[in-house]
């Protein structure tokens, strides 16, 4: 594969050409696995194009000297060179220690502030457009593992520009196997619905990426280069790192107290704040093209599930709440004739269902009591969630 021209230093990219040079040089590099290097359109810099449809235009800034803390230093520091010397800046805000955010009105004005390097080298600073502000990633699914990356930046086609094709793979023992899922960023806050290889038409779907969690104070969503919290132990949750822990033996998540690591994937926390994402993307990507009446009353079998729950005088009450909402419903709505695939996509699409459902996982997961788990009790669960 050849190797594509330096794009100018996109965050995204130098991070990975690190990591491949790591490799490279280390004594396992395998041969043929080049294939697999994410491929960047040519030459690519991210600017924000003329038509771009933002109303602010974002440029993150941070020093190139990794001790200096651009987030912490002082506004009036701030305002003042932001101010005297450069132009078109409507707004500066705190990403974290590290970054801040300068705001424009203009896309051409922020465009120039990047590539008009004399502010940034006066002051040692570095900056770069957040990717989220014009790009956006999708996946393609069931691509032959044969084709390049190369090659499918240079035969896909869509509406909107293809800037990077990346094939997900995974481990084998010493070598890297490539899989059949393929990301594709495009120059676009939205993804098409579809892209073209000649002929053959693939569905572009959301990628959901990995849930981050800080290997500092092992909550989620940031990283530890930038954590505030302290440091805790991802095996016993006490305040050191796990190397100096001397209770190993007493497992207790920082999350949950269960007793399992950190790090996890049994920690009902984790896996709630999986679906979470997991559901806001979903939710968010389906809930414009949805509409009440896709989500049809549900078939005879649901009453006969709710029918077994317990009688107790409570449970009658909700009963005989939802089974007259399902008569209603029936009364207006004739009954599809839905199969059992279809039944079972319209209950996870539906926000509020599938928020219930992490709620009853996770209060199964930190049950304490001897009460036994029965069906009849998770169904009692997952009813009194239903009704929050
Ligand atoms: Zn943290
Ligand atoms: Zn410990
Ligand atoms: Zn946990």
């Amino acid at each position: 594969m050849n190797e594509p021209e330096d794009p100018g230093g996109t965050p995204k990219r130098s991070k990975i050409l690190r990591k491949r040079g790591v490799k490279e040089c280390g004594p396992e590099a395998g041969g043929g696995e080049d294939v697999f290097i994410p491929f960047f359109k040519p030459g690519y810099l991210r600017l924000y194009p003329e038509h771009c449809t933002n109303t602010d235009f974002k440029v993150f800034v941070e020093s190139q000297d990794q001790q200096i803390k651009l987030g912490n230093k002082s506004p009036v520091y701030l305002n003042h060179i932001f101010t005297s010397d450069v132009k078109g800046v409507v707004a500066l805000h705190r990403v974290n220690a590290n970054k801040i955010a300068v705001v424009f009105k203009q896309y051409n004005t922020a465009n120039n502030f990047i590539t008009n390097t004399d502010f940034l080298t006066k002051h040692n600073l570095k900056a770069h457009i957040p990717a989220a502000q014009i790009e956006k990633t999708g996946i393609i699914r069931y691509v032959p593992t044969n084709i390049s990356n190369k090659e499918l930046y240079t035969k896909l086609s869509s509406i909107y520009e293809i800037i990077s094709v990346r094939r997900f793979t995974k481990k084998v023992g010493q070598s890297t196997v490539g899989l059949e899922t393929v990301s594709i960023t495009f120059l676009s806050n939205v993804l098409p619905d579809n892209i073209q290889y000649d002929l053959f038409s693939f569905r572009v779907f959301e990628y959901v990426p990995p849930l981050q969690q800080c290997f500092r104070c092992f909550k989620f969503n940031h990283p530890a280069k930038i954590c505030n919290g302290k440091q805790r132990c991802s095996i016993c949750a006490g305040e050191h790192n796990f190397r100096d822990c001397d209770k190993k033996e007493n497992l207790c998540c920082v999350n949950c107290s269960g007793p399992h690591l950190a790090i996890s994937k049994s920690c009902p926390i984790k896996m709630k704040k999986i679906l979470e994402k997991k559901g806001n993307i979903t939710y968010a990507s389906v809930a414009n093209t949805i509409t009440t009446s896709d989500f049809p009353s549900l078939p005879t079998q649901s009453s006969s599930i709710v029918k077994t729950l317990p009688s107790t005088s409570q449970n009658v009450h909700k009963l005989n709440k939802n089974v007259k909402i399902v008569n209603n419903v029936n009364k207006t709505v004739p009954e599809p004739n839905l199969n059992q695939t279809q039944l079972k996509t319209q209950i996870v699409n539906n926000k509020n269902i599938l928020m219930a459902m992490v709620q009853t996982l996770v209060e199964l997961g930190n049950k304490t009591d001897n009460e036994p788990v029965t069906s009849l009790f998770i169904k009692d669960l997952l009813l009194k969630n239903l009704s929050h």
